[in-house]
């Protein structure tokens, strides 16, 4: 049997780099509540993402759900369903409705042309997901929403350290959600963060990620608990000081992987976006069952049976979810539906090598039908 490869391998620090840096927290006997380690990850986070302000959290879901409530969002807010279950889960989690809009067929963002025709007076907000890493029209969104008066938010959590123009891709929108999760690009082992620019919005996030606490006697907002611990902005503070190295393996080993698949017949792969920095979080192909001969699931199952573990990401639609069943209506968005039953997520990783990269990109090839 060949070598087991799963589609991601989370990234840490050298161990003693992470025992040192904790050691401090036995000097303090401070593990939680906005202490040393989070101070210090935040303004890290700060700088290195190109933001104006940044609000840390447990994970990137609440940092999402906290903020639609902090933002005061209302009504329907425009969306898209080819995304992770967090992005549709955190608007129906805060009373909205999600309106669907198709994406894109060569990058998988939403398709900016179809966004007008869903705006209704009940529109508060455009929540666009930078997919894989690839970043939306952020030019086009923002004109959109400034005609119509609505508020931007970005579901950035594939986006970790992507630049356009120079400017840090959290910058854009009225806000920005990231996720730290040890899957991602860059992790603080679970973790999140919102990043804005309006400084009352920053205070609202803090109450609301501290049960709406104000000071020691007033409460005055219903909040949730969704505080950053210091172990976890330690973990983060270590892996910041390499992510940049991670992200030039990763794009080396995506690179091997345009060269070597390009030939192949049916296998689409998505292309540099023009001004971007990527970050090369993912490695989606697009399998063409017409052109390659077998569909995305024969694929699928020909890579298990070479101990090579892709995922179906993302397959279903949100909007195809059995929790909504009835609720949405996943035909509205064709673009998205057929995509999700021809995409395959393929291993990519930093250390996931030239080697593995090859032998990977060889059971695809020998698969197509000649
Ligand atoms: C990972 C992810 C989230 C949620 O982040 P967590 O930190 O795991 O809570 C939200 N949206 C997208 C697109 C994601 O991939």
């Amino acid at each position: 049997m060949e070598d087991r490869i799963l589609v991601t391998s989370a990234t840490l620090p050298e161990y003693d780099e992470y025992i040192n840096e904790i050691k401090s927290i036995w000097d303090n006997h401070w593990l939680t509540n906005m202490g040393v380690k989070h101070k210090e990850l935040e303004s890290n986070l700060k700088d290195y993402l190109k933001v104006d302000r940044i609000s840390l959290f447990a994970n990137g879901h609440m940092a999402l759900e906290l903020l639609l409530q902090a933002m005061d969002i209302k009504g329907e807010v425009i969306t898209t369903p080819y995304t992770f279950a967090s992005t549709t889960h955190a608007i129906v989690r805060n009373g909205l409705t999600p309106v669907f809009c198709d994406i894109r067929e060569d990058d998988y963002t939403i398709d900016v042309d179809r966004i007008e025709s869903l705006i209704t007076p009940e529109t508060s907000a455009i929540l666009p997901v930078h997919v894989y890493g690839n970043i939306c029209d952020v030019e086009a969104i923002e004109d959109i929403a400034k005609r119509h008066n609505l508020k931007v938010i970005y579901d950035a959590a594939h986006t970790f350290g992507v630049e356009y123009k120079g400017r840090g891709i959290a910058s854009y929108g009225d806000a920005s959600m990231l996720s730290f999760h040890a899957t991602k690009v860059y992790n603080t082992i679970e973790g999140g963060a919102v990043c804005f620019s309006n400084e009352m919005l920053g205070e609202k996030l803090y109450q609301l990620k501290n049960f709406g606490i104000k000071n020691e006697e007033v409460v005055n907002g219903i909040g949730a608990n969704a505080k950053m611990n210091e172990f976890s902005a330690a973990m983060g503070i270590c892996n910041l000081r390499h992510v940049d190295e991670q992200i030039e393996l990763r794009k080396e080993l995506t690179m091997v992987y345009r060269e070597q698949l390009s030939d192949v017949p049916g296998i689409r792969m998505c292309n540099e976006q023009k001004d971007v920095k990527h970050n090369y979080a993912y490695m989606p192909i697009y399998v063409d069952p017409e052109r390659y001969g077998h569909n995305r699931n024969e694929l699928f199952e020909y890579l298990a049976g070479h101990n090579i573990h892709a995922r179906k990401y993302f397959y279903p639609i949100t909007s195809a979810f059995e929790c909504y069943e009835g609720r949405f209506d996943p035909s509205l968005t064709p673009v998205a539906s057929k995509t999700s039953h021809n995409i395959l997520t393929i291993p990519i990783y930093p250390t996931l090598g030239v080697e593995a990269v090859t032998r990977i990109s060889k059971h695809i090839a020998e698969f197509a039908v000649k």
